[in-house]
């Protein structure tokens, strides 16, 4: 632990007194984060980072690939599908995107199979992705970046099966947007009419 405790001990050192009145109005009156964030687990695309935010300002959910499942109200565990509800119904956000990445093991693992010590939960989970790998990838395009673009689409579709989330889309209360990180070159893109336009 004594990674975690060293860290701790640099942000209270340097950061804390820097935000300390952020986080103390943060406590008094509550969060009020203008943007939900669905991104990837991976350790290299952190949100708050690449949209130079700080705290109180995403609501952000990561899981594996940054998948959105389809509305499916029963009683299973839907992680991410109560964390949007909690943003959107709850907190109010006034939009929420997606943010996919280059290099992401969880497309990976669609595209090419999951590894043998992931089965019992990554397996199932990334079947949620597989209408869009139906979509073929065009003649000299990278697949698996593809791929990736495809499952940002996917998921931004399964947000509109939420039934909240497509009337307050309808209602202009609410904003959807894609985007991908490229881990290598620090790049930004946004999904427009056209595909992944790098965003200058
Ligand atoms: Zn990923």
């Amino acid at each position: 632990m004594d990674i975690l405790i060293e860290g701790y001990r640099q942000f209270r050192q340097k950061t804390w007194p820097e935000d300390r009145a952020r986080y103390e109005a943060l406590a008094t009156w509550g969060q009020s984060p203008h943007t939900l964030v669905i991104s990837c687990s991976d350790s290299r695309v952190d949100p708050q980072t690449v949209f130079g935010a700080v705290p109180g300002e995403l609501f952000v959910i990561r899981n594996v690939a940054g998948l959105v499942p389809p509305y499916t109200p029963d009683a299973g565990y839907h992680g991410t599908s109560a964390a949007l509800e909690y943003g959107v119904r709850v907190l109010g956000v006034s939009r929420v995107v997606v943010l996919g990445h280059a290099q992401c093991g969880g497309v990976r693992g669609m595209v090419e199979g999951v590894p043998p010590e992931a089965q019992d939960f990554v397996a199932p989970w990334v079947e949620i992705a597989r209408p869009a790998l139906d979509v073929p990838p065009p003649e000299h395009a990278h697949v698996l970046t593809h791929y990736e673009n495809e499952v940002v689409r996917l998921s931004l579709t399964n947000l509109l099966t939420f039934p909240w989330i497509a009337q307050a889309v309808r209602e202009g209360r609410l904003e959807l947007g894609g985007f991908r990180f490229d881990i290598h070159t620090g790049e930004l893109s946004r999904l427009a009419e056209s595909g992944f336009v790098p965003v200058t």
